[in-house]
């Protein structure tokens, strides 16, 4: 056992493993790559992050780095959950929902908690955290507080940084803030500490001041948007001042989150769902805009394409029989209301129908409980792509998360159905109409040669196309080591840079997630792609999506 292990063994509470059989387990997350961590920590308290962030400081002080990866269910899809030095694992203790006020609906969890089990619990309060990803049933709030995580109702709701009021975070040297909306006057007290905490706050303020213009260069036309770090929202007009906002969405790249208080909404059972039929997308296109503008949008607009219903038909036929059958639409999509009041619920969905029956859409309409779980089935069978075995060819999350602006829907589908063609590729599209944000994940084999070097071919040209349509590269799953090497062309050189310093300010050693998100190379990454490609880690569940 190595020093740092010895060290780290005698000082934390929680386990500390360095057996090969446990590093192997998280040297892989559900993206295409591998690092293998030197060691493997199961904090059991705040204060086992905090020791463990000092030592890495004071050897990196001493000129030796050792990484400190945060890890909670390990389900990151863009290789933000590996890394090469020590291991955080918070699901094994810090999984805890410390408070749920029933009055305000505000919750303090641990990072590690599993988020359907908070989900569960909030809902025996009638609450829920709305933007849950598809992968609630395994994934932590800790990871989705790190990726800024979203899902199927983040159309109306917004994404995770829009829940989250405020953090426990340990710093690269161990000391611990707590994050939340200061007032111009507590700020200024933040501004005179003579701790590193008074140093993050005096270098994110100083570089909000200096640089207003290039900040305002981030605000993309897209409605949700995971790429780099949310400058935008730290510090108000009025001088208020919030971390939080720049924390969430970092991936472990700035500090460790020990602590999460998040905002939650009144929670109704009943919902009405519409399922629209389309064969021509500048029509779909059409109706996703008017619905938008809608008084109260609905709370989901989801997708699913043709190939994607004629994969599960080919391989599932009894899937989906009597939900809906073939000849397949080009795009299905389930458009549904939540609202809590039933009276404007039946209100929204009239004034939808009305909206279709004008454009002309084939569609019906349902309220009965039972008949809509049936219904998302159509939406949920996406999993079926990412659970297929077609021998050694895999659905691999290489191009999995591009959101463009909503008026640029239908060229985005084109581009998509362009670029499986180019590639000779089979296709299946799913994911979040409303947002313009598509999932898709072509089939390869990763053992072989010709198939490796399609791997990074056809990220370039996916994400040089959604650049291109204004859009950004990740609209929930963050940047990681997948999407990193494509930041600077997202947002240019000036907004990159100040990306740079806002990462220095809190990491000057860059031990925090290295090699994630910032100053990583397509030639870093390429030898860290796997041999073969498996999310056997998840097999315990169907992986949903
Ligand atoms: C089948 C499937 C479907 C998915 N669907 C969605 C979806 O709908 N929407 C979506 O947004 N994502 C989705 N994802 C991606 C991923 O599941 C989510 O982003 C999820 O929230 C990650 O949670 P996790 O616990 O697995 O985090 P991990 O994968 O363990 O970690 C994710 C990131 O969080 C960091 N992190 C974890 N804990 C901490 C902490 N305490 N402090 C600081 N950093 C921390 C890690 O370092 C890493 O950078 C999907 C993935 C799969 C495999």
């Amino acid at each position: 056992m190595s020093k740092v292990a010895h060290y780290l063994q005698d000082h934390l509470t929680g386990e500390v493993m360095t057996s090969s059989d446990v590093r192997e387990y998280f040297s892989t997350d559900a993206s295409i790559f591998e690092q293998t961590p030197a060691i493997v920590v199961y904090p059991r308290n705040e204060n086992d992050v905090r020791k463990a962030a000092r030592f890495s400081w004071q050897l990196a002080e001493r000129g030796r780095v050792v990484p400190i990866t945060a890890r909670g269910r390990g389900t990151d899809q863009s290789g933000a959950a590996i890394g090469s030095g020590v291991m955080l694992v918070f699901p094994a203790h810090m999984n805890k929902l410390l408070e749920l006020d029933s009055k305000t609906g505000v919750a303090v969890v641990e990072p590690g908690i599993n988020y359907a089990k908070l989900q569960q619990t909030l809902h025996t309060h009638g609450r829920f955290l709305p933007p849950y990803p598809a992968s609630i049933e395994y994934s932590t709030v800790g990871g989705a507080v790190a990726n800024n995580a979203s899902g199927e109702k983040s159309f109306k709701y917004g994404n995770t940084r829009d829940y989250v009021k405020g953090l426990r975070v340990v710093l690269a040297n161990g000391e611990v803030i707590e994050t939340r909306r200061l007032s111009k006057r507590e700020l200024n007290k933040k501004l005179g500490l003579q701790t590193f905490e008074g140093e993050v706050y005096r270098g994110i303020d100083t570089l909000i001041e200096e640089n207003r213009d290039v900040i305002e260069k981030t605000a993309l036309n897209v409605s949700k948007n995971s790429a780099g770090y949310s400058l935008l929202e730290v510090k108000q007009k009025n001088g208020s001042f919030d971390l939080t906002p720049l924390i969430v969405g970092s991936q472990g790249t700035l500090g460790v989150v020990t602590e999460v208080v998040v905002d939650t909404e009144a929670h109704t059972p009943e919902s009405t769902l519409i399922l629209a039929q389309f064969d021509d997308m500048q029509l779909a296109e059409e109706t996703i805009q008017e619905l938008s503008g809608l008084s109260e949008p609905p709370s989901s607009i989801e997708m699913v394409d043709e190939h994607l219903l004629q994969f599960v038909h080919a391989n599932n036929p009894n899937q989906l029989k009597g939900l809906i059958d073939p000849p397949f639409p080009k795009l299905v999509t389930l458009i549904e209301f939540d609202n809590p009041s039933p009276r404007t619920q039946k209100r929204m969905a009239k004034k939808a129908i009305k909206v279709l029956k004008k454009l002309q859409v084939p569609h019906l309409i349902e309220t009965d409980a039972e008949k809509i779980e049936e219904l998302w089935k159509i939406r949920h069978s996406a999993a079926a792509v990412i659970s297929h075995n077609n021998g050694k060819k895999k659905a691999i999350p290489i191009i999995e998360d591009g959101v463009v602006p909503p008026e640029k829907f239908q060229q985005y589908l084109g581009g998509v159905y362009k670029l499986f063609d180019k590639y000779d590729l089979k296709v299946a599209l799913w994911g979040h109409a409303g947002n313009a944000n598509l999932h898709m994940q072509p089939f390869l084999d990763l053992s072989h040669v010709g198939d490796r070097q399609k791997v990074f071919r056809i990220m370039d040209d996916y994400y040089r196309m959604v650049i291109s349509l204004g859009g950004s590269t990740t609209g929930e799953h963050g940047d990681g080591r997948l999407r990193g090497p494509y930041l600077r062309d997202l947002y240019g050189d000036d907004v990159y840079r100040l990306f740079q310093n806002v990462k220095k300010i809190f990491d000057p050693y860059a031990f925090l997630n290295p090699g994630v998100k910032m100053d990583v190379t397509m030639e870093d990454i390429k030898p860290m792609l796997r041999q073969e490609y498996t999310i056997n880690n998840l097999a315990d569940y169907l992986p949903k999506t």
